[in-house]
């Protein structure tokens, strides 16, 4: 069960309450984020909803059967934006676009990309300064210094920036660079590093684990929302299958899944989904189709000469078709579910 409670509620309206939960046997968390204030109640007894409902200083009562709660469709009207400032916005009425490299390299690399970006009306650039390999002995990242060269650049263009926290120490030094804290699929059940980001004041997405479960996902989300931040997406990035031919399985499933079980914005990774360039934007394009909100895709002046992943990153005039196609599919999707809504018989 969710209750809403009013962020001015007295401390006596409040004990109420938590008695009144407490006498159906059920278990409250309180959680305050930037949006509400949230009592989530664990328990197994059928109680009568108005028990609490009528009670002074609820605002609403909900009773959630999945496991995860508060990133559930189930209690809320309509679906989350986020708002990362200046007009940019995730969720909603417009394509969200993502794009960079998949790792910074220096200034000349930074400002080629953003160039692009801004050419193409993109607002937010994505890039690794911690980098996850497989191997110890690849290219680990410009870390900090990288991300304030970055940060300077992208500033003046009035663009945002999405990069991968890898541990919790990082979370802090970032926070004056960033907009967009990714936590990626290597890191999607570090629950101490998503306990942490549930402090934080910025917005967060998070990638699904390789080998991790839609509910497994909407869980962490569970983590950062229950944290106290409710500025948070969820991104499909490909899980790791049998299938040899490409890098990934972009579970194009999980799209239409994840917006009925969440009212959380959700993102599409093509590059990592396939990650094979070529087929980026098909697989992008089917995104979109089913339903996301937005793309997160790899894009460098020069792909073969990337430090990394290059063999699924765009060259600009790949990522400009794209983005082109994305932004006109996009459009057209919506204004057909406008004709023909999904939850309308057909006629
Ligand atoms: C990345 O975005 O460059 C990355 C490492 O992604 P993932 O965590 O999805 O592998
Ligand atoms: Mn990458």
């Amino acid at each position: 069960m969710i209750v809403q409670v009013d962020p001015k509620a007295t401390v006596s309206q409040l004990d109420a309450i938590k008695d009144a939960i407490k006498a159906i046997d059920y278990k409250a968390t309180e959680v305050r984020t930037q949006r509400g204030f949230y009592l989530v109640a664990i328990g197994k007894k059928d109680f009568d909803i108005r028990s609490i409902g009528h009670l002074e200083g609820v605002l609403d009562v909900h009773r959630v059967s999945d496991a995860y709660k508060l990133v559930s469709k189930k209690w809320k009207v309509g679906y989350s934006e986020i708002d990362l400032g200046d007009g940019v916005k995730v969720g909603g009425d417009e394509l969200a676009l993502m794009a960079g490299p998949c790792s910074i390299e220096g200034e000349e690399q930074i400002v080629q990309v953003l160039t692009h970006l801004k050419s193409q009306g993109v607002r937010v650039m994505r890039g690794g300064v911690f980098k996850p390999r497989t191997s110890p002995y690849s290219f680990q990242g410009t870390g900090m210094d990288g991300l304030k060269l970055w940060h300077q650049h992208a500033k003046a263009l009035g663009i945002k920036i999405i990069s991968e926290v890898m541990s919790v120490q990082d979370i802090g030094p970032m926070y004056d660079y960033i907009d967009i804290y990714q936590v990626g699929a290597r890191n999607s059940q570090n629950f101490d590093l998503l306990r942490e980001l549930g402090h934080v004041d910025k917005a967060v997405l998070i990638k699904r684990g390789m080998s991790g479960t839609i509910e497994d996902l909407l869980q962490s989300a569970e983590y950062v929302f229950s944290g106290g931040n409710e500025r948070l997406m969820l991104c499909e990035r490909g899980i790791r299958t049998y299938e040899q031919a490409y890098r990934n399985t972009l579970d194009i499933n999980a799209v239409p899944l994840l917006k009925e079980k969440s009212h959380l914005p959700v993102i599409v990774d093509p590059s990592h989904g396939i990650g094979i360039r070529r087929f980026v934007e098909q697989v992008a394009l089917a995104g979109v189709a089913a339903g996301g909100d937005g793309l997160i895709f790899e894009v460098h002046a020069v792909p073969e000469k990337a430090w990394s992943d290059g063999q699924q990153t765009l060259n600009f005039a790949e990522s400009k078709r794209l983005i082109h196609k994305a932004r006109r599919l996009f459009s057209f999707c919506r204004a057909l579910e406008g004709e023909f809504p999904l939850d309308e018989e057909p006629a």
